[in-house]
């Protein structure tokens, strides 16, 4: 039914549902997003950021309301479906990077395909080719340990390119690199949404990161507060205006 890359229509999310601490953390929440945005999500702690990127991308059901990725409905697909369906459309990226400390680089960014029986000969030219493109081709044989903050987290873009994904989850994705490894992570995202079209996701509680975005997605108490458009804005005066967004937020939490 739609043409959209992500389409969500009055998604409430419940939790504790029928019980004493039962709380609506999303509240009919629509958004649409089209092929080749670059989509940053911030608010206050607590506002519901994790929550929605949950929601609309498999890993969590909603309470209510519909989520169409790619024109599917995902409440309409069985657990093997949505399985499939991830592994074709989608990418994660997180945090704390989520690697597998018992494996190797190169098993790590494997994995995906891995587990899809994909031929060792396929994987291994892919990873060779992404890897290059990543700066992360030396060290395929290392362990997560063995590796800094931000060599993992480039193999944990590998890991979530590998399978060539149409859209991008990225939830606090700099939240445990330094400035210069969060820019160039920035600048890594930035060149596949523009070169690739990938459409990217991402939670951010950092104006500069949320610089890098094509629009803006200001979440609090579980409602979209605020959007912002960069549309032919430069960079540093995009950023300036997401800064405004979130003082004067701040501002009004200080006045209640
Ligand atoms: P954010 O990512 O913006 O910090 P979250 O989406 O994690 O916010 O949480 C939104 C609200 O939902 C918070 O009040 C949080 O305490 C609550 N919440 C999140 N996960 C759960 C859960 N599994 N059970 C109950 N409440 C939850």
């Amino acid at each position: 039914m739609s043409e959209h890359v992500l389409e969500v229509i009055q998604l409430k999310k419940v939790y504790g549902i029928h019980t004493s601490s039962e709380f609506e953390a999303l509240h009919d929440i629509d958004f649409i997003c089209d092929q080749g945005e670059f989509i940053c999500i911030m608010g206050p702690s607590g506002s519901g950021k994790s929550t929605f990127i949950n929601n609309i991308s498999t890993i969590d059901n909603p309470t209510s309301g519909k989520v169409y990725i790619q024109g599917r409905e995902i409440r309409t697909m069985s657990s093997n479906e949505i399985g499939q369906f991830r592994y074709d459309n989608l990418g994660f990226i997180f945090q704390d990077f989520n690697l597998l400390d018992s494996h190797t680089i190169y098993e790590n960014i494997a994995m995906p395909l891995s587990l899809k029986k994909v031929k060792p000969k396929i994987i291994n030219d892919k990873i060779q080719q992404l890897s290059k493109r990543l700066n992360i081709d030396t060290l395929l044989k290392k362990y997560p340990h063995e590796c800094s903050g931000g060599q993992r987290q480039r193999a944990a873009i590998c890991r979530a390119l590998i399978n060539n994904p149409k859209i991008i989850i990225a939830d606090e994705p700099t939240g445990n690199l330094d400035s210069v490894n969060s820019n160039e992570l920035l600048k890594i995202l930035q060149q596949l949404n523009k070169e690739n079209s990938v459409t990217i996701i991402m939670v951010s509680h950092d104006p500069l990161i949320a610089s890098y975005s094509s629009r803006l997605i200001y979440i609090k108490d579980g409602r979209i507060e605020q959007t912002l458009e960069r549309k032919d804005l430069t960079q540093e005066d995009y950023f300036q205006q997401i800064v405004e967004i979130n003082s004067s937020e701040s501002r009004a939490a200080l006045q209640q």
